[in-house]
């Protein structure tokens, strides 16, 4: 359905996202914390860090609860990071853009979302815990199959992605070969796994324009030096929602029945 057909449907569905957002926030935060800890993250109530006492629901309303609680723990006084507001407040935001730049709600804009969500989680492991945690990688990979049915054009856009796929990890596979058998650092495995997904959501063009944007990122701009995760986390949800489908499908197209020409002569 059109995002801004009905205009009071766009602005409902607009303020909805930005709540689901700053939910969805601190739920993948305390995700990524517990993952850290090592503890059950699924089964286990919300508590406060630092005495331990059980949150209510009322200390566990986005935003709200933090704003009202002073960014303190109700029961013992402790200070609440920061972060757990602003992470709120950016996934809110960042949900707003991924629907307004998706233009339409279906199920490729709620897949998108979920992505952002889990982009948000595994960067907050990166960053905590200098660790890219495969559980991450493994759920954006569910999604993506998950979402497969509601794709346009599906037969072309697995060729697309796959392609991507095989291309460009196939060669930092074999830069990171190379740098090992001359003694050097390799990649990280993880490392290419999580580029693997990403460029399962991307596609071959705006796969490598945002690994070479997320690079630039890393390398250049000063939060996103000590970490690779976020830089290729954000560059890789911004081409993902800027271009369109059509971009990289209809070229590939033409390759594709221009290779099957081809081996058809033989
Ligand atoms: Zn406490």
């Amino acid at each position: 359905m059109p995002l801004f057909e009905v205009s009071y449907i766009a602005a409902f569905t607009i303020i909805l996202s930005f709540i689901f957002g700053t939910v969805l926030a601190s739920f993948i935060t305390c995700t990524a914390g517990r993952i850290l800890a090592g503890m059950d993250w699924i089964n286990e109530h919300s508590h406060c860090d630092t005495c331990g006492h059980q949150l209510g629901v009322f200390d566990l309303f986005p935003i709200f609860s933090y704003v009202l609680l002073k960014g303190k723990c109700r029961y013992c006084g402790a200070k609440v990071p920061i972060r757990c507001l602003l992470s709120e407040v950016l996934l809110g935001i960042v949900f707003v853009i991924v629907v307004i730049l998706h233009g339409s709600i279906d199920a490729v804009m709620a897949r998108n979302l979920l992505l952002a969500m889990l982009m948000m989680g595994i960067s907050f492991c990166e960053i905590d815990g200098k660790i890219i945690h495969e559980g991450f990688i493994t759920a954006m990979l569910a999604i993506w199959i998950g979402a497969l049915p509601f794709v346009p054009d599906l037969k072309l856009y697995i060729a697309d992605k796959v392609i991507a796929c095989t291309l460009i990890c196939g060669f930092f596979m074999t830069i990171s070969y190379v740098r090992k058998s001359k003694g050097k650092e390799g990649l990280k495995p993880e490392l290419i796994k999580l580029m693997a997904v990403y460029l399962l959501y991307t596609g071959l063009y705006a796969g490598i324009a945002f690994l070479a944007v997320g690079f630039l990122l890393h390398s250049l701009v000063k939060p996103f030096k000590k970490t690779i995760v976020p830089a290729l986390s954000v560059s890789c949800l911004a081409f993902m929602c800027c271009m369109t489908d059509r971009m990289d499908t209809t070229a590939l197209y033409g390759y594709i029945t221009a290779l099957a020409d081809y081996i058809k002569v033989f």
